[in-house]
């Protein structure tokens, strides 16, 4: 019996099966390469061939119309291109580019765009593949039963996997935000990602335990360690039943309603919120529009992308949140500038307020799209009553635009601002009077209260959400909005943690916005609480 584990939190749940070791030999060695001529008619034809592949599947699947975009984008094909160029072959200057466009996207500050690294590689890994003789269905012969082990698993991969059949998946690379873990999460298949080494643990037919919740899998268990588990499978199955009854749930406390909101970060995430039974969209993050575009996108492809949120939130608020970069989130057209302190530097609204037509143009796409439903408008990090002032300015300048231009819009917009930092708090009680609704984002609040930054792990102990300055702040914040009669949220990463609910609503907080895997969860423990 062996035991394997990782900090990653994939997917909950336990699965007990049969490893499926997956085996993606291609025929890149015996591969000839050919003129530099050559290799280029070699690269259009597998670059043809696999955007022919992808098309007819990008009807029906999120996935896969995120790739046809890609396979279009220009710049991989122009990072193939110059690699040929420089003399390599069609095969090494696909390699070569995928590792740089990936580590490019793995740079990013942002996990869910960073996850969208696993696309790129997904696809370069298609088109080398079709380079080698063809793409094969590298799950061919899986059972009913089974449990996937593998390097990675790629985007496309979850058209080819039968989640009927398997129990659970575990890989050696990949994050808890990549499509795979939101798919299994969605499915409730146990996962566990980022297990360096399982593949030289791990062969074909071992019989493994799937700890999802714990990030543990273990290799050829005994007899006790099954029944152990079998009998943590079984509860842990109740327990999700229960769970996903309550998601459907309206709870109130005292007469008042309480609400269990979703963060999203694409059109896509709002759909699966709204079908895990979330109360509307707390947090919307913009800023994966810029991200993934090599231009700033225009206010109708914004305009596009809010509405189709604000229809797929059927009626229930969706909150966005205007342009948060900065920091390390860069936006290469935007023309940051290296900082000292990038946390404390040029960010969010302090580029926006700067960027002003830019901001506008968002501004108004968003106002257009509240025709569409209960749309609210949220900036984020603000410091200074000055800066929701002018904001909401140059808010009123678009409403005239609009207005002038006969085109429909929300009059009566709720605007918001995110608490997440320590002067939001301290001036808390003017912020409320100069606005319609708080939202706590404690990811940035902890780090700023307790000055320690949120990626470095050396300092991952002070950067606690229950120490005391964090929950005071917390407290201060839901206290002032009460007193100015207007809504407050928590989308940070604590509103997410059950073992914080009860705390959180005994200091009358009434809006959870949570992320999608944990709408259910949240909503049985406040259910617990109220009844
Ligand atoms: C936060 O800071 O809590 C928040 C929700 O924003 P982000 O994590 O996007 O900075
Ligand atoms: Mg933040």
């Amino acid at each position: 019996m062996k035991l394997l584990e990782t900090s990653v939190r994939a997917s909950e749940g336990i699965a007990v099966g049969r490893a499926f070791v997956v085996n993606r030999c291609t025929a890149s060695d015996s591969y000839q390469k050919g003129t530099v001529e050559q290799e280029h008619t070699r690269f259009a034809q597998a670059l043809t061939l696999s955007r022919e592949q992808i098309e007819p599947l990008a009807t029906d699947s999120d996935i896969f119309a995120a790739h046809l975009e890609i396979v279009d984008d220009p710049m991989l094909s122009d990072a193939v291109t110059a690699h040929i160029d420089e003399d390599m072959s069609a095969l090494e200057a696909v390699a070569t580019a995928s590792e740089e466009l990936v580590a490019m996207f793995e740079a990013i500050d942002d996990e869910y765009l960073a996850a969208r690294a696993a696309d790129v590689k997904d696809i370069f890994a298609r088109i080398a593949a079709n380079l080698t003789g063809g793409v094969k269905n590298p799950f061919e012969g899986v059972a009913e039963g089974d449990i996937i082990v593998d390097s990675e698993l790629y985007p496309s991969d979850m058209a080819l996997l039968d989640f009927t059949k398997i129990r659970g998946f575990v890989t050696a690379e990949g994050s808890a935000t990549s499509h795979v873990c939101i798919v299994a999460r969605n499915l409730s298949v146990p996962a566990v990602v980022g297990l360096k080494g399982v593949l030289e643990q791990v062969k074909s037919g071992d019989s493994l335990i799937v700890d999802g919740s714990e990030g543990r899998v273990v290799v050829d268990p005994d007899i006790a360690t099954l029944d152990e588990y079998r009998v943590r499978e079984l509860n842990y199955k109740a327990l999700q039943a229960e769970q996903k009854q309550s998601a459907t749930t309206e709870i109130f406390r005292n007469g008042e309603r309480i609400y269990v909101f979703a963060n999203a970060g694409s059109v896509e995430d709002v759909e699966r919120a709204m079908a895990a039974g979330a109360d509307g969209i707390g947090l919307f993050r913009s800023e994966f529009l810029y991200m993934q575009s090599a231009t700033e996108p225009t206010e109708q492809q914004q305009y596009e992308a809010y509405a189709a949120a604000a229809r797929a939130c059927n009626g229930k608020p969706l909150i966005i949140r205007t342009l948060d970069i900065g920091g390390d989130k860069a936006v290469p057209y935007l023309g940051f500038a290296k900082e000292e302190n990038p946390f404390l530097g040029w960010r969010a609204i302090r580029v926006c307020l700067e960027c002003r037509e830019m901001f506008c143009r968002q501004l108004r796409a968003i106002l257009r799209a509240s025709a569409e439903g209960d749309v609210r408008v949220m900036f984020p990090m603000v410091v200074e009553l000055e800066e929701l002032e002018t904001a909401k300015n140059l808010l009123e300048q678009c409403k005239q635009e609009l207005d002038n231009q006969g085109i429909a819009y929300n009059r009566n917009i709720k605007v918001g601002v995110m608490i997440e930092t320590p002067a939001a708090v301290l001036i808390a009680d003017i912020l409320a009077a100069n606005c319609d609704f708080f939202s706590i984002g404690t990811n940035d609040l902890v780090q700023y209260v307790m000055a320690a930054d949120r990626a470095n792990a050396k300092v991952s102990n002070l950067y606690n959400p229950y120490s005391k300055a964090v929950l005071r702040a917390i407290e201060m914040v839901i206290f002032a909005a009460d007193r100015a009669g207007i809504e407050c949220g928590m989308c940070g990463e604590l509103a997410s943690d059950s073992e914080a609910t009860e705390l959180l609503l005994g200091m009358h907080l009434r809006e959870y916005s949570v992320n999608i895997g944990a709408v259910g969860k949240i909503k049985y423990e406040l259910n617990k609480i109220t009844n």
